[in-house]
């Protein structure tokens, strides 16, 4: 089998840069090439608290005025198409307008940053899969620069994510020993559902994937070389095999059918007693995700569908889910839960009592809204 983008790999070149970089860059401290890695990670965002004699919030820059060292890291960043990386000293945060469109279309993802002199940036500063924000009250923000630079630590990783409107996104992961200063703390995303700016939200739910897959693929899962950065796309590439592996992605479908007035709830048996949502599972292996919707409701409550029609989608990061929602009328059956999975089914009908139901995060929830307030069969 072809393996995508290996035939235009330098097989040399991945080579040096595995040696140079890659063991350093995910582990810096553990490995015997620090040296090494200590020059060329200064190509990397690296916060010391600033200098008072100095304008320069990155020490790692001033030491690249030294001729040996800059060599090292031209060499590194060249290998990683890198050139003329300068973190930004400066950030600021953004809020939406009111009538800010949807992310999606603001947002620009890049694996690089610019060429051009650094600009104003957001920060995703992650320690495991919580978010270093600043709190007050219910309101979450992102911390700045100055802050970052505050914490006094190195990186463990850092990526460019791409550009909100005229601002570059970075994320980096914390080293696993800094405390949150005071007044922000380290959070999961789904307790700063509502309390992050919408836009940073799903900024954030994309860079704490990168980082997850980052540090899950140091190593190639043919061959156990260690891994270094593709040099044109999002993917790690093994310099002895060749394989590249791409941030991981877990598809998932989830689905309401409707009978008439009625639609579909389930309480799965890991749910809280009382709680409801629609039905949804993993795609398999060599299904389409119109099969997928089929089979899943077929096992798990032995119903048939017809009219499998596509919703929309949620990237889902918990931890690297995403989902596909869909709509079905049903077809035939007899509801007859699969008692492993399922602890109760039935049909709810959108004028009378409803179970406790998923909160407005997810996708679920969206679809049963859906439901009870836009369907066609409520307009008919
Ligand atoms: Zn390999």
């Amino acid at each position: 089998m072809c393996v995508p983008g290996a035939s235009t790999w330098d097989t040399d070149s991945a080579r040096s840069t595995a040696a140079c970089w890659s063991p350093c860059s995910t582990d810096r401290r553990s490995s015997a090439r620090c040296v090494t890695a200590s020059r060329c990670t200064s190509a990397w965002p690296r916060l010391h608290a600033p200098s008072p004699h100095s304008t320069s919030a990155i020490p790692g820059r001033t030491r690249l005025r030294q001729p040996r060292r800059r060599s090292a890291c031209r060499r590194a960043t060249r290998q990683h198409g890198l050139r003329h990386f300068s973190p930004p000293s400066t950030g600021t945060l953004h809020e939406p307008p009111s009538s800010a469109p949807d992310t999606a279309f603001r947002f620009l993802p890049a694996l690089h940053p610019p060429d051009e002199a650094p600009r104003a940036a957001l920060w995703f500063p992650f320690r495991g899969d919580r978010l270093l924000v600043r709190v007050a009250s219910e309101r979450a923000t992102l911390l700045d620069y100055a802050e970052l630079v505050a914490l006094g630590t190195d990186f463990e990783r850092a990526h460019y994510l791409g550009r909100l409107d005229d601002l570059d996104c970075y994320t980096v992961e914390l080293d696993p020993i800094v405390e949150p200063p005071a007044e922000t703390v380290l959070e999961g995303l789904r307790a700063l559902y509502g309390r992050l700016a919408d836009e940073h939200y799903s900024i954030a739910g994309r860079a704490v994937q990168i980082l997850l897959w980052d540090q899950t693929h140091r190593f190639c899962g043919r061959c156990g070389q260690p891994t270094a950065n593709a040099p044109a796309e999002r993917a790690k590439l093994c310099p002895s095999c060749g394989l590249l592996s791409f941030p991981r992605l877990s598809p998932a479908v989830i689905m309401l059918v409707q009978r008439g007035d009625e639609f579909l709830l389930a309480r799965n048996r890991a749910f809280a007693e009382g709680f409801y949502s629609v039905l949804a599972g993993f795609v398999e292996p060599g299904e389409s995700l119109e099969e997928a919707v089929a089979r899943e409701v077929r096992e798990e409550v032995d119903l048939e569908l017809k009219d499998v029609r596509y919703f929309g989608s949620q990237p889902w990061p918990f931890p690297h889910s995403l989902m596909i929602g869909f709509t079905a009328h049903y077809a035939s059956g007899q509801i007859r839960p699969q008692t492993e999975e399922i602890a109760e089914a039935a049909w709810f009908n959108r004028h009378g009592e409803l179970p406790r139901l998923p909160g407005k995060l997810s996708i679920a929830r969206r679809l049963i809204d859906w439901f009870l307030t836009e369907s066609p069969s409520r307009k008919s």
